[in-house]
C-alpha cells in the first residue's frame, strides 16, 4: 500500500539534501504533487523532471510574498495542500565570541522566520472550511536538543523550531483544524551541509565527516534516506495521533 496515496506536499529546501530524499520518497508513496520549493529554482528545475509528481518552485522562505504565492498556487493548481514539510535551513559555524550579528540574523532568519511563515501559511490554507487538515513537518536538529560549544546561532535556531512547533500543534488541535505538527531532529547527515560545517572549522571535509561519525554510538552518520523515512511516517495517516513530537533520528548521539 502506498502510504501518501493522492497528498499534495511542498517540501521547502526540495532541490537537494534531506528535502530532495523526501520528495522521493513522497513521490514514490504515491503523493500525486510534491512542490520541490527551494532558493536555487534553477537546481529544483534541473531535478524536477526525473518524477512526473514533482513541480519546481522559487521560493526563499523568508519572503511572505513567495509563501503566499506558493501555497495559493499549489492549492489552485492540486486541489489543496496536504503536507509541508519546512525543511530548508542554514548552518553557521560559530561560538558566542565568534559569530557575527550579521551571521546570527542570517540564520535566525532562515531557520526560524522560514519556518513561521511555512506554518503561518499552511494552517492558513488546511484548516476547515477551505483546508482539509494535514500534516506540517519542522525540520530542527539535535542542535535543537543539546548544545554545541561552536554552533550558537544554530542552536538558538533549532531550539526555537522545536518550541514553535509544539505551539503549532496545540493551536491547531485546539480548534479542530485537523491539523498537526511535529519537528525531526538529526544527527548529522551526508548532505552538503557538510561543506558549509567545514568551512567555518579547522576540518577538511572529510576530517569533519570522520569526526562526527566516531560520536556516534550507531559508529556512522544518517543517510538523508532515512530521514525521509521517518518524514514519510510522520506526513502520513498511521501518524493521526501524532503531534507536537520532538522525532529524534540520531544514531544514539543524544542517549
Ligand atoms: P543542504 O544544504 O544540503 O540543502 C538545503 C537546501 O535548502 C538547499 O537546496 C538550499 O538551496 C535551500 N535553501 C537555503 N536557504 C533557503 C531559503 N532561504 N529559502 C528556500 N530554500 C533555501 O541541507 P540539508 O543537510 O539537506 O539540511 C536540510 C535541513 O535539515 C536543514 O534545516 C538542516 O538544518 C537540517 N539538518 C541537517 C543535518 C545535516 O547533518 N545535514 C542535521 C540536522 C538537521
Amino acid at each position: 500500500m502506498q502510504r501518501l496515496a493522492g497528498k499534495v506536499a511542498l517540501v521547502t529546501g526540495g532541490a537537494r539534501g534531506i528535502g530532495l530524499a523526501i520528495a522521493r520518497r513522497f513521490a514514490r508513496e504515491g503523493a500525486a504533487a510534491v512542490i520541490l520549493a527551494d532558493l536555487d529554482g534553477a537546481e529544483a528545475e534541473r531535478v524536477a523532471p526525473e518524477n512526473p509528481a514533482f513541480h519546481p518552485c522559487s521560493l526563499d522562505v523568508t519572503k511572505d510574498q513567495d509563501w503566499t504565492r506558493a501555497i495559493d498556487r499549489t492549492v489552485s493548481r492540486h486541489g489543496g495542500l496536504d503536507v509541508l514539510v519546512n525543511n530548508a535551513g542554514i548552518a553557521v559555524v560559530g561560538t558566542i565570541e565568534s559569530v557575527t550579528l550579521e551571521q546570527w540574523r542570517r540564520v535566525q532568519d532562515v531557520n526560524v522566520d522560514g519556518t513561521f511563515l511555512g506554518c503561518r501559511h499552511a494552517v492558513r490554507a488546511m484548516k476547515p472550511p477551505a483546508g482539509r487538515g494535514g500534516a506540517i513537518i519542522n525540520l530542527s536538529s539535535v542542535s535543537g536538543i543539546v548544545g554545541g560549544h561552536n554552533l550558537a546561532a544554530y542552536n538558538a535556531s533549532k531550539g526555537a523550531v522545536r518550541l514553535l512547533t509544539k505551539s503549532v500543534a496545540l493551536h491547531c488541535a485546539r480548534r479542530n483544524y485537523g491539523v498537526r505538527c511535529n519537528s525531526i531532529h538529526p544527527g548529522f547527515t551526508e548532505t552538503d551541509m557538510l561543506r558549509d560545517l567545514a568551512a567555518g572549522s579547522r576540518y577538511s571535509p572529510e576530517e569533519l565527516r570522520q569526526r562526527l561519525q566516531a560520536s556516534v554510538p550507531l559508529g556512522r552518520n544518517a543517510a538523508a534516506e532515512e530521514i525521509a523515512g521517518l518524514a514519510t511516517y510522520l506526513a502520513s495517516d498511521e501518524a493521526g495521533f501524532v503531534t507536537g513530537a520532538e522525532m529524534v533520528i540520531d544514531g544514539g548521539v543524544t542517549a
